[in-house]
């Protein structure tokens, strides 16, 4: 029996998802698991495939005895008498890939993935320690972040590492517009950004699924996050771009199986939410900078109303800068002058307001290497 959340407009096919070791077959030759993780977020959601005689596998879990456990589980139970085929994985994140190697190794199956999420995740795998230098320390700093959390951030290669089993030294590009046919089935191949860069998504019109990977939950948001490496990018801005293409492209009452959470129908409705999420938090800043000047940091508490652990004020404060960079290429927050070396935004008070811009602002842009003026979209 669907189940329709009252609030959301969204239709649950199912209400609760399998118990850990167990499938559901949640669409014709798809089944659904889940893998448990030591978060918050407490599982992802893993796909299998009909392919041929075996399963294609979507996505992993992370490396560590738990999820190799919950896969060997997995094989000799609900999924024994049938081989696995291939790996895909969707994006570069330790939770989606982080048994890739091992998999890979183990089962000799090739690796489908974009070429950005193989190689976001082998550049971190050589150089696990290039994150901790000075220009992105300075960066953090310079937009307020206290020294314990730039320590946290800075060091977050090593963190990665742990949970991701290395890669198999070769794969398959996917690459968007791409045709993948997996057991008679053909999956047309979408990325998206925002999230990840270069996220993969697998879209089969003609049995109405979509799968989704962390680019549309049900009743999260995903992270949006801008990192030192690319100070002036507009993850937030990929992001609601690569939303409103969805939408475009695939039909509202598609079955969404998506990275986390349960399998839903509502795209559109779901994608809404998300942007209207996202402008609220614009909102919520553009205010929070008429009164004053604010850094992104000081930010934080605007959107967040907890207080955060190291851990989470790195998502946080990366969450914020991305919708800073995003309002900053709209025209919504202009950089402001200030006395001391952290650097803020402030508030058009009005369409004129935004053409006075500060007389320092040239020289600001340029230190934190933002584009010059006019290549913001
Ligand atoms: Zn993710
Ligand atoms: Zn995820």
């Amino acid at each position: 029996m669907p189940i329709k959340a009252k609030s959301s407009a969204l239709v649950f096919p199912v209400a609760e998802a399998p118990p850990t070791g167990q499938v559901v077959e949640i669409a014709p030759g798809i089944l659904w698991t889940r893998i448990p993780l030591p978060f918050r977020l407490d599982h992802v959601n893993v796909y299998l495939i009909e392919d041929g005689d075996g399963w294609a596998v979507l996505d992993t879990g992370i490396d560590n005895e738990p999820t190799r456990a919950a896969w060997h589980a997995l094989l000799d139970g609900s999924l024994a008498g049938r081989r696995l085929t291939r790996l895909i994985v969707t994006h570069f994140h330790p939770d989606h890939i982080g048994l890739a190697g091992w998999l890979c190794e183990r089962f000799d199956l090739p690796l489908l993935t974009s070429q950005t999420s193989y190689l976001a995740c082998l550049n971190i795998s050589l150089s696990p320690g290039a994150l901790d230098a000075k220009p992105y320390r300075d960066f953090y700093l310079r937009h307020g972040l206290d020294a314990a959390t730039t320590q946290r951030v800075a060091t977050q290669g090593h963190g990665y590492l742990k949970m991701v089993s290395g890669l198999p030294p070769t794969f398959l590009r996917l690459v968007a517009g791409d045709q993948l046919e997996i057991g008679g089935r053909t999956f047309e191949v979408l990325t998206g950004n925002g999230h990840a860069p270069e996220q993969v998504m697998l879209y089969c019109a003609a049995d109405q699924v979509f799968l989704a990977a962390d680019q549309v939950l049900a009743k999260i948001t995903p992270n949006i996050s801008v990192w030192a490496v690319d100070p002036a990018g507009d993850p937030l801005g990929l992001y609601v771009r690569s939303l409103t293409e969805l939408k475009q492209k695939i039909p509202d009452d598609v079955l969404v199986l998506p990275g986390h959470q349960l399998p839903f129908r509502g795209l559109h409705t779901r994608s809404d939410q998300l942007i209207a999420h996202h402008e609220a938090r614009c909102a919520a800043i553009a205010q929070a900078c008429r009164t004053a000047p604010r850094s992104a940091a000081e930010l934080v508490p605007v959107l967040f109303h907890i207080a955060l652990d190291p851990h989470q004020m790195s998502f946080a404060f990366s969450e914020v800068q991305a919708h800073v960079n995003y309002m900053l290429r709209r025209g919504e927050l202009v950089w402001a002058s200030s006395s001391d070396e952290i650097e803020r935004v402030a508030a058009p008070v009005s369409r004129a307001g935004a053409q006075m811009r500060p007389t320092t602002t040239r020289a600001r842009r340029s230190r934190a290497g933002h584009p010059s003026a006019g290549g913001s979209g």
